[in-house]
């Protein structure tokens, strides 16, 4: 949890436009809170009449994010998939349906990506330890060594008894690209289960908007410019009962002889994915599918990505080359608005 002050700041700074972007016309009672969790800062705005339904919604939701937290988490001491992690090769271990949830998801994203998503990446995240004090760039024989751990077809699942195992030693899960879509889906359940209509979470930049604005209209939410980092955004885009997820090279970097360094590694290379994406977000009806989206796409480049998209309903992209290029899904075309004239929007991919 140490290492945290630049990025904190950094997701204050990307949340300042999507809040920006929805401050409400008519006299609604909004309840808004923050918390930090799942090493990101999640913000709560919520518009309800009754504030003691609504702050203990909230409650409920942050106490649920812990929960999944301290059992997904590789951050802390112990959790169930440091438990699955410490006995790859050698045990299975029974998880909680929380997990065992998860981590199926994310094998299903991994086998849909072929790999791009890998949920046995961590080898490599941990050489890298991007968004730590220990960020390096490693030796080439140090990353051939991990590489030949990472391997999604290497994760046994065993549905009957709920419990999980990896392989080979030396393997282990992370589950930093999905576990916190995850939790958006479960802070939208239990809003809505408290008769929530109307609600707008931040979680670090993965957008959960319940509902519309107070006044009927769309929420509008500002995809973050990955060349500046001072909150201004590229485009708004207009949604209703959405979940919103980006991902980007922007998040989590260091840059060492000129060179950006960020979080998202190509499991082929072991090196920081490198397509050609700068940004890429997906907008759909479950946070978890966004946040693997999002991740998967980033990794397979534009063609790639957007074959991977097509296949799948009711998903759709706003995708940033690094040419300063902005793709968007014919879905969503009617609900997207450049706001910079620095980019420009791509109507083919001829
Ligand atoms: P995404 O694109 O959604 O995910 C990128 C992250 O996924 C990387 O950081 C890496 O962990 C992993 N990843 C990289 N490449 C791939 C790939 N090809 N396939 C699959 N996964 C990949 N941060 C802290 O600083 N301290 C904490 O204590 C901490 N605890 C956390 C606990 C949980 C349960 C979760 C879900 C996150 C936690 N985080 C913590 C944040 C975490 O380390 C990631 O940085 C964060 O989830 C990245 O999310 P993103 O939206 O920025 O990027
Ligand atoms: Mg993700």
């Amino acid at each position: 949890m140490k290492k945290v002050t630049n990025f904190v700041f950094l997701l204050i700074m990307i949340m300042i436009p999507l809040m920006a972007c929805n401050n409400q016309s008519n006299k609604a009672n909004v309840i808004q809170e923050e918390v930090f969790a799942l090493g990101t800062i999640i913000e709560f705005k919520i518009y309800d009449d009754d504030s003691k339904k609504a702050k203990e919604a909230i409650d409920k939701s942050i106490q649920r994010i812990r929960e999944i937290e301290d059992k997904m988490t590789i951050n802390k001491d112990k959790s169930e998939l440091i438990e699955i992690n410490n006995n790859a090769g050698i045990n299975f271990i029974y998880v909680s349906p929380d997990t065992f949830f998860v981590i199926k998801k994310a094998s299903e994203y991994s086998k849909l990506s072929q790999g791009a998503f890998d949920l046995t990446i961590e080898p490599i995240v941990k050489l890298w330890g991007i968004g730590t004090d220990n960020a390096r760039i490693p030796k080439q024989e140090e990353i051939d060594v991990l590489l030949d751990l990472i391997n999604y077809e290497d994760l046994i699942l065993d549905e009957e008894s709920q419990s999980v195992m990896l392989r080979k030693k030396g393997q282990a899960i992370d589950l930093g690209a999905i576990a916190k879509g995850y939790a958006g889906d479960e802070v939208k359940r239990i809003l809505t289960e408290h008769g929530i209509q109307t609600a707008f979470v931040n979680l670090g930049g993965n957008v959960v908007a319940i509902g519309t604005k107070v006044d009927g209209s769309p929420w509008k939410i500002g995809i973050q410019n990955p060349l500046d980092e001072r909150g201004s955004h590229v485009a708004v885009i207009e949604v209703k009962d959405k979940a919103v997820v980006t991902s980007g090279n922007y998040e989590r970097y260091f840059i060492k002889d000129g060179k950006r360094y960020h979080h998202i590694i190509d499991p082929k290379t072991g090196y920081p994915a490198e397509a050609g994406i700068i940004s890429s977000t997906i907008v759909t009806d479950q946070s978890i599918d966004a946040d693997a989206l999002s991740t998967a796409v980033y990794v397979m480049g534009l063609e790639k990505g957007l074959k991977l998209i097509e296949r799948m309903e009711n998903v759709e992209a706003v995708i940033i080359t690094e040419d300063n290029q902005i793709y968007v899904t014919a879905g969503l075309r009617e609900d997207f608005k450049l706001s910079n004239p620095q980019f420009q929007l791509l109507e083919n991919l001829n």
